[in-house]
């Protein structure tokens, strides 16, 4: 018999079998590893916030969050999602550079943490909603440091962006306290970047943001309530990449938060996650529709793709790398062959994979994506011709959950509005 791919015994056949392709399965064994890999070797007074733009799923939301994850949103949808999760408000926290006023309200409504803000301009509006509230809000702010983060996948800081305030800008502005009254400056938050593979870099940093923090609440006289040293924890998806080690990674942070909490016991000590949580946990399974060869290259093309996948086309790249990617269901048959592996979609960007090393594809087969677990389907064109979003499955403790229903055809089409010719918006101007 040949071997297939199981998720906690069920084999992938059986779950394309019940829920269709293309799918996204999740490992709740490989999720709470995952935390735990990392949680139970971090200094205990750093905390894990799960940042949900890497995943939004409640259901992922709401396992991290059993297993002692808290919650960093960025949209009013997100702050929802944490809530409904079952994250208390005091373990939330709201950051991007562009909340709405309703976004906002929503923060102190529901009595998070600490809203993240990203702008002074934003402070102020924060400030305003605060006072109409008769409520004190609890603000840190995001920090654009001088300093730039070194090898990472993607940077955030040390240089022009819309993220963060930037540091000169703040040590420049000493009334900031005294200038918004109804706000509680609490905190700083810095994020340099993410995609970072390299433990010595994040000790790095954390230690040049705990440092930042220390020196940005004496010159501002804020009170440092919460300091959230980002992350940015990569995870390797291609060759010659190599995952963090966790082990080195909190040793190295050890002395670090050691020294910190050692003048700040009382500091909220924050780091947030997202893909470094998630994507091992996730595979990509699409089904193959057709295989074919064109001027000597082989095609499977599959009924996934690009749209639910968009990272698998090059993350920061120029050249096209592969992420992790099997049949499925012939996991021994040895890859004696290279095959393209596209999509449905009328573009040659719909592309997961080039040339990659498989055995003799077949209709009916089952390609994964392995390490899909963040930025698949929502940080991808997803209606792109109009497929929508796949279904989303947790497998956890040997049960298979449907945790995102497929897009049907009516989901597609029910906020679209035929127009009728006899008639028009109240708002039209008339001819
Ligand atoms: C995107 C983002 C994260 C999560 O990034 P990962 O690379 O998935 O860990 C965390 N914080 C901020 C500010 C972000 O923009």
């Amino acid at each position: 018999m040949t071997r297939e791919f199981q998720v906690q015994g069920v084999p992938v056949s059986e779950l394309a079998r019940r829920y269709g392709t293309p799918l996204f399965v999740y490992d709740g064994t490989a999720l709470r590893d995952r935390f735990h890999g990392l949680r139970d070797r971090l200094h205990p007074a750093m905390e894990i916030f799960y940042s949900l733009k890497a995943n939004p799923n409640i259901s992922i939301c709401a396992l991290l969050h059993s297993f002692g994850a808290r919650a960093e949103v960025s949209s009013l949808v997100e702050l929802t999602t944490a809530l409904r999760a079952g994250v208390p408000p005091q373990q939330v926290i709201f950051l991007g550079p562009g909340k709405s006023r309703q976004e906002l309200a929503a923060c102190l409504d529901s009595g998070i943490h600490a809203v993240v803000c990203e702008s002074i301009p934003e402070v102020a509006l924060v400030d305003e909603l605060a006072r109409e509230r008769g409520v004190k809000a609890p603000v840190a702010l995001r920090v654009n440091p001088r300093f730039a983060v070194k090898r990472s996948g993607l940077a955030m800081g040390g240089r022009p962006r819309q993220f963060g305030i930037d540091e000169e800008e703040l040590f420049a502005t000493t009334d900031l306290v005294k200038r918004f009254p109804d706000v509680d400056l609490m905190g700083v938050h810095v994020y340099m970047g993410t995609r970072i593979l390299h433990e010595a870099v994040i000790v790095e940093n954390t230690t040049r943001i705990l440092d930042l923090a220390e020196r940005l609440s004496a010159a501002l006289n804020l009170e440092l309530r919460m300091v959230d040293v980002g992350g940015g924890l990569g995870v390797s998806y291609f060759d010659g990449e190599s995952d963090l080690d966790a082990q080195v990674l909190t040793d190295g942070l050890h002395p670090v938060i050691e020294d910190f909490t050692a003048r700040h016991p009382g500091t909220r000590l924050i780091m947030e996650l997202g893909r470094y949580l998630t994507a091992e946990a996730g595979t990509y399974v699409m089904g193959v529709r057709y295989t074919k060869t064109s001027m000597g290259e082989r095609f499977a093309v599959a009924d996934g793709g690009t749209h639910h996948h968009m990272a698998a086309v090059g993350i920061g790249s120029f050249v096209k790398r592969n992420f992790p990617m099997a049949v499925l269901n012939r996991l021994d048959e040895p890859a004696t062959e290279e095959w393209n592996v596209t999509g449905p979609l009328c573009t040659p960007g719909d592309t997961i994979g080039k040339k990659v090393p498989l055995p003799p594809v077949r209709p009916g087969d089952l390609i994964g994506v392995h390490r899909s677990g963040a930025y698949g389907p929502t940080a991808s064109p997803g209606l792109f011709l109009s497929h929508g979003y796949p279904a989303e499955v947790l497998v956890h403790e040997g049960r298979c959950h449907l945790v995102r229903e497929r897009d049907s055809p009516e989901d597609l089409l029910q906020r679209q509005r035929l127009y009728d010719p006899t008639a028009h918006d109240a708002a039209d101007v008339p001819h």
